[in-house]
């Protein structure tokens, strides 16, 4: 890996912060905060696998192309053959900010923790490519707890859930360390599909995977409210029986119902974590709570159904989605500070 030090040129161009996340990336830049907020999605070219579309302009793509383009979330399985992509679309977005061009003396970055050895080389590539001459490291939830406030560095034990869009994290975090930690592909994504699988069979209706997320983003909930207060959000689908397009009305209740199952599968992880934990630690969690963030935390009743489940106190931070990004944010601001939790990108972590 290349790395230049203490280059003069440094002193005119400012660092700059990457959070790749499988559903959004997002881009910051030292003393002036985020400078894009993209979907990790792109349209490509089926046979050439050239980049036809990258961004919210690729989401508005979803579901709407014709035969020879397809839409790919490059990130959200983690395998290699995407990882090109994933590269491509990296790139194009840096290109997007950069305008000019310019020369980041350093570039931090976050991976989703799946990603291999490999793989996180080559995104540290890309950016020495885009012009950084350092590229670091972060893993996801010490980022996300950094940016929600709080002390990384002391001894007391924190425990992280980062629910994402293709994976989500648990992570119990002391002493500038993971000490425990979990990666897995229950997040966003799967709450979609699981919408979708209900509706199907409840109604005989096929909808969209957007369809399914914009109900999850507007009415979705994981614990029911008074039957009185239950709201609805009225989609269109196509009748798989007649082939013809249909009007529902949908009630949040119903997405309680769609969502249980995987709901649960995070609270299962969370205790394995849990079990995991020395008593030390476990007994400071126990005592200051968990904090979930990321995408998944914004689900209405997220908090109450984990914390009626393990009986322990749940906070959601303002602004989850961008936990991550603020982060990272704080450890450009104070580089020397926080150089002890940044990874090398040979760790399989
Ligand atoms: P990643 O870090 O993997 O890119 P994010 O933390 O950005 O993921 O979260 C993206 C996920 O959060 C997506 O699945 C998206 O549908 C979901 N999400 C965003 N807003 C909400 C909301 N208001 N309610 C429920 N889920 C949401
Ligand atoms: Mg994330």
């Amino acid at each position: 890996m290349k790395k230049f030090f203490g280059s003069v040129f440094g002193m005119f161009s400012e660092d700059m912060g990457i959070d790749l996340g499988t559903s959004n990336t997002l881009i910051c830049v030292k003393n002036k905060g985020i400078i894009l907020n993209e979907p990790s999605i792109v349209t490509i070219d089926s046979k050439t696998k050239e980049i036809i579309e990258i961004g919210e302009k690729a989401r508005q793509q979803m579901g709407r192309l014709p035969d020879g383009l397809e839409t790919k979330k490059p990130l959200r399985d983690g395998v290699i053959s995407e990882y090109d992509i994933t590269e491509k679309m990296l790139r194009m977005f840096l290109k997007k900010v950069k305008r000019g061009g310019f020369s980041s003396p350093r570039i931090v970055i976050c991976v989703p923790a799946g990603v291999t050895p490999v793989e996180k080389r080559a995104v540290v590539e890309v950016a020495l490519e885009a012009g950084a001459r350092e590229a670091h490291l972060v893993e996801e939830p010490m980022a996300a707890a950094i940016g929600i406030g709080l002390n990384v560095f002391e001894p007391e034990g924190h425990l992280i859930v980062d629910i994402g869009g293709g994976t989500s994290e648990v992570a119990v975090l002391s002493v500038a360390g993971i000490r425990e930690k979990s990666s897995f592909k229950v997040a966003g994504d799967k709450f979609d599909a699981a919408i979708v699988d209900y509706i199907r069979q409840k109604d005989n209706l096929n909808i969209g995977i957007k369809s399914a997320e914009d109900l999850k983003k507007q009415i979705g909930a994981v614990v029911n409210k008074d039957q009185k207060d239950d709201i609805y959000l009225e989609i269109s689908g196509k009748n798989f029986l007649t082939g013809l397009p249909k009007n529902i009305q949908v009630y949040s209740s119903e997405i309680v119902d769609a969502l249980g199952e995987i709901v649960q599968l995070i609270i299962d992880e969370i205790k394995v974590i849990l079990e995991r934990t020395s008593p030390e630690l476990a007994s400071d969690i126990k005592k200051e709570g968990i904090y979930v963030t990321g995408g998944g935390a914004l689900l209405k009743g997220i908090d109450k159904k984990i914390s009626d489940n393990l009986e322990i106190k749940v906070t959601i931070p303002d602004d989850p989605l961008n936990a991550v990004i603020n982060g990272i944010n704080t450890i450009l601001k104070d580089f020397s500070k926080y150089s002890r939790v940044l990874v090398s990108p040979d760790t399989d972590y």
